[in-house]
């Protein structure tokens, strides 16, 4: 069964008005290879704004459109917090939910997480779900027992069959904008553990979950990572806000 591959930019709390033109004009002229979606997630107030210069450019078939966090709750009194129904009614298409910046600085559970990724299938949004281990977990060795730890909340919350409607991105902690990639064979390894973590729930689930990979990934890494036989693609943090480097990021991703 073919997988798409996806690369998706997070942009965190940068960019802006102007990061939209330059990545319009970036996206005109890239040669995406086959089955791949780019999907560009900035902040709330500009989701609008890239929506409609993505479709006044004609690149709305190029260029998708995420959210960097989503609310669990349908609507009513939380301050501050976007509802699927909002992101729904604007035609964004997919949600990054439990980035690790979200489980760390704003305390977010893997309860809640699966209770976002539930909210966020239920209104059609495609979750990118990030996972990851910290770097003591790592030398601990506990990196399996971690992620199992986030994925079953959400496989006990959604149910597996839902998962075919899932993109999970491995993120280790210690690699995100910290310049350190994990090498290609260490993310093999694990996103093989995820696929087969999801395969002995389901076989035929876990061959189509698309598994990205996100860690200081550039335009120099991203053609070994890329060729993994379990990487789908990859969630870009820093290089994502500089456009030619993106460009071959994208480019570089291929459909499995
Ligand atoms: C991220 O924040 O999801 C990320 C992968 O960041 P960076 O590429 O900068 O490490």
């Amino acid at each position: 069964m073919a997988r798409r591959a996806i690369v998706a930019a997070n942009w965190k709390m940068n960019g802006g008005l102007a990061l939209i033109n330059t990545i319009i004009d970036g996206l005109t002229s890239v040669e995406l290879q086959e089955n791949v979606d780019v999907v560009i997630c900035p902040s709330f107030p500009f989701l609008s704004e890239l929506i409609s210069q993505a479709k006044v450019n004609k690149l709305d078939k190029v260029i998708h459109v995420g959210a960097q966090n989503i609310s669990a709750h349908e609507s009513g009194a939380y301050t501050g917090e976007v509802s699927t129904q909002m992101l729904q009614e604007l035609s964004v298409e997919f949600a990054i939910i439990g980035h690790s910046e979200r489980r760390s600085y704003y305390k977010e559970t893997s309860t809640q997480i699966a209770h976002k990724v539930n909210a966020a299938l239920k209104a059609g949004i495609t979750p990118i779900l990030c996972i990851g281990e910290s770097e003591a977990e790592r030398v601990a060795e506990q990196t399996e027992t971690v992620l199992a730890s986030q994925l079953q909340p959400v496989i006990d919350e959604v149910g597996i069959e839902k998962f075919i409607d899932v993109v999970i991105a491995y993120e280790p902690v210690w690699a995100i904008g910290t310049g350190k990639t994990a090498s290609s064979e260490m993310a093999q390894e694990t996103h093989k553990f995820i696929r087969q973590f999801l395969a002995k729930v389901n076989a035929n689930v876990a061959d189509k979950v698309p598994l990205l990979y996100g860690g200081s990934v550039n335009a120099s890494n991203c053609e070994e990572l890329f060729a993994q036989p379990d990487i789908d693609g990859g969630l870009i943090g820093g290089a994502s806000l500089q456009v030619e480097q993106f460009k071959v990021i994208c480019s570089t991703a291929k459909g499995k």
